[in-house]
């Protein structure tokens, strides 16, 4: 993501353009991949000087609370965060080798969304997604390995 592109995005969040975040967000948007907050906070270290990594896991914070964020589970006790600028309801295919993270525009839960309300006499309001598996790269080399 390029800076100024950067700036209209946090602009069009109602996010006030800050180097901080501007730094955080282009970090990410450097990547097709996600990252730790510890490995955000290292890449903007150099261009920013003195910022704490709890400041790194605010932004962080804003950024997911205004969806441009996603984070990514695993279970490591980590948290991990892709930059997703995608608005529509979608839900991302993470490889496990390289860590990186393909948009998939499909759902398939409208079936079981329906399911649990029949069930539970209640309301779905949102669901959590997240499939993990290897990339083509990542599933060819796989394979060719003895
Ligand atoms: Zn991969
Ligand atoms: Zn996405
Ligand atoms: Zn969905």
């Amino acid at each position: 993501m390029e800076h100024e592109q950067g700036a209209v995005v946090l602009r069009s969040l109602r996010l006030k353009v800050t180097p901080r975040r501007l730094a955080v967000m282009n970090c990410l948007g450097e990547e097709r991949a996600y990252l730790s907050a510890e490995e955000v906070w290292h890449r903007v270290r150099p261009r920013l000087g003195s910022i704490g990594l709890p400041t790194v896991y605010r932004i962080l914070d804003e950024l997911a609370g205004a969806h441009i964020v996603t984070r990514i589970f695993r279970s490591d006790r980590k948290q991990y965060y892709f930059l997703c600028p995608n608005q529509e309801h979608h839900h991302h295919f993470v490889c496990d080798s390289c860590r990186h993270v393909e948009d998939m525009d499909l759902c398939g839960l409208d079936g079981m969304t329906r399911e649990i309300v029949r069930r539970s006499g209640g309301r779905v309001l949102s669901h959590i997604l997240q499939v993990n598996g290897l990339c083509a790269e990542c599933s060819k080399q796989n394979r060719e390995m003895p």
